[in-house]
């Protein structure tokens, strides 16, 4: 019926050591198989539904991968894909009420802005622009290179925590299709709510497991791939956010096919359709710093 949907970039699989882990959100052991690809799987946990992969490969591993060997590849895929990626990450933003945002904050003084694995910094430079205070934070140290060098931006090259930013440094903290990738998306949510100011915003997008084409597509879906530790739902990433001391105070999903894989028209109408019922492929959550 459908063509293969191109799987997104990753790490090829990798014999890199894993191990079980209980579910990050809940704590619970009664992990049931999920989705089965190939050299990796994902369980759903029976108590609170959050997808993970499990065994999951150890965070030195994972880090490893984004530093050595991968970042000129990631580089290259990144900047062959930076205006579609940039135009996405526009309608997130735009998506999430972002302008009213913006003239809010800019009213009350509030200019801090820090985005959180930026790539090459494209969208940072347009915020740059806006008359944002940017701060990037980018771990795979040749595109975090590119952003400091091409484009003249605060880019940091270590893992958000080890930057030790004071709390109540930002306003707004982005971080788009990067917590799929942490071993440990907790912690790093209670560093964004330590470093963000009381009543700040924290604009998070990420594949939908819960999405059309997650459920059409199954261990075929483009986001089940080995670079992507957990595939959240609304439910589960929102069940995180409250958990770290965050409201939940919008949620968007855009993208009901991928391109290619159907005619236009059926493109089009499964994207207006899931966009409305909120089972789109990508969602954007924006939480409030409680
Ligand atoms: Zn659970």
């Amino acid at each position: 019926m459908f063509k293969r949907p191109l799987k997104t970039w990753s790490t090829p699989v990798t014999g890199e050591q894993s191990r079980l882990i209980p579910c990050i959100l809940c704590g619970g052991a009664r992990l049931r198989p999920s989705l089965a690809c190939e050299g990796f799987t994902y369980v759903r946990c029976a108590d609170c539904g959050l997808v993970q992969m499990n065994p999951q490969p150890l965070a030195s591993e994972v880090a490893r991968r984004y530093q050595e060997g991968h970042g000129a590849d990631y580089l290259a895929y990144e900047l062959a894909n930076e205006k579609a990626f940039l135009q996405l990450q526009e309608l997130a933003l735009q998506d999430a009420g972002f302008t009213a945002l913006e003239n809010d904050l800019f009213a009350q003084g509030h200019r801090a802005i820090l985005d959180v694995g930026c790539a090459t910094g494209a969208l940072l430079e347009i915020l740059k622009d806006r008359g944002w205070e940017a701060t990037g934070v980018e771990i795979c140290t040749s595109a975090q290179a590119y952003a400091r060098a091409v484009r003249n931006l605060d880019v940091r090259s270590l893992p958000l925590r080890e930057n030790h930013f004071p709390c109540h440094t930002f306003d707004v903290v982005l971080a788009s299709h990067l917590i799929e990738h942490l071993n440990d998306p907790r912690a790093f949510i209670r560093e964004v709510h330590r470093i963000l100011f009381p009543g700040g915003y924290f604009l998070l997008t990420t594949p939908n497991i819960g999405g059309f084409q997650a459920r059409l597509f199954k261990n075929r879906w483009r986001s089940a791939i080995f670079d992507h530790l957990f595939l959240f739902s609304i439910k589960t990433l929102s069940r995180l956010l409250r958990d770290c001391g965050f409201d939940v105070v919008r949620v968007c999903t855009w993208g009901g096919l991928a391109a290619g894989i159907a005619p236009q028209w059926l493109k089009q109408l499964c994207d207006r359709g899931a966009k409305h019922f909120g089972f789109g492929d990508v969602m954007v959550i924006k939480g409030r710093r409680r």
